[in-house]
């Protein structure tokens, strides 16, 4: 569904992404780990084609969704046409609406159609934000805020999720039921890449992984397997 064959990108002169390749196929989850500044967020934002400066310049390789280069294709059309869409990291909700407005305003391109129905999903998924639906988001936990953000997410009816870093911030018990949560839209039919620090956390959940380490893909395989290597388990898992 989605390739990234050998992309490189750059902020200025400065080259963050040396050529890496990754694919993603329908109804998976994977995900991307790796050390801080390893380019984990920085392939999340040029697969959503974001503009620079806090975004990467592509310098080579490509990126298909369903064969057909997105390497032209704007922010906007990635998430309308290609229905794939990013929970950025920090979450970046509006903390001066209610948490209503925000997941209203996330409906956007989809203006004139009902909405009521993807509502309601949102609010199954994550009764809290129901119970908070007045409230300003400033105002919301961490948790809330990241329950928000996917939420928000949610209702421009994706069929790809991007998130990065979901578990940033989190209380153990609130990160396991995000990833809960996560598995629960996977098998509802949501594809995912997710791209996390916490790699056991993710790599539990996650159908495959990738692991980045400055600029490069290292290591790349079954979920399952890359838990239990030892390298994989020494560097990115605690021993
Ligand atoms: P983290 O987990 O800390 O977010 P990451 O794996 O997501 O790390 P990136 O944020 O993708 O890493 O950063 C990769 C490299 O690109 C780093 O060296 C970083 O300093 C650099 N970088 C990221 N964003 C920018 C930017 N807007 N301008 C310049 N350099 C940037």
């Amino acid at each position: 569904m989605l390739r990234v064959s050998n992309l490189k990108a750059a902020y200025g002169k400065i080259e963050a992404l040396h050529g890496i390749s990754f694919h993603v196929e329908k109804g998976e989850i994977v995900t991307l780990i790796g050390a801080n500044g390893a380019g984990k967020s920085t392939a999340l934002k040029a697969l959503m084609r974001l503009p620079p400066p806090e975004s990467p310049t592509v310098t080579g390789g490509d990126i298909t969704f369903n064969d057909v280069s997105i390497l032209g294709m704007p922010a906007h059309r990635i998430v309308h046409d290609l229905k794939m869409t990013l929970v950025p990291e920090g979450r970046h909700i509006f903390g001066n609406l209610t948490v209503m407005e925000n997941l209203q305003l996330a409906s956007w391109s989809r203006k004139g159609e009902d909405t009521d129905k993807e509502i309601q999903h949102v609010f199954d998924l994550f009764p809290r934000l129901a119970e908070r639906a007045k409230q300003r988001s400033d105002t919301l936990s961490g948790g809330e805020q990241q329950m928000l953000a996917v939420g928000r997410a949610l209702m421009t009816k994706c069929t790809v999720l991007l998130l990065d870093e979901p578990s940033m911030g989190l209380a153990p018990l609130i990160m396991y039921d995000m990833f809960r949560t996560l598995k629960r839209l996977n098998t509802e039919g949501l594809t995912i890449v997710v791209v996390e620090q916490n790699a056991h956390l993710a790599l539990k959940v996650a159908d495959r992984g990738y692991v980045l380490d400055t600029g490069k893909i290292v290591a790349e395989g079954p979920a399952e397997e890359l838990l239990h290597k030892p390298e994989i388990k020494a560097a990115y898992l605690g021993g």
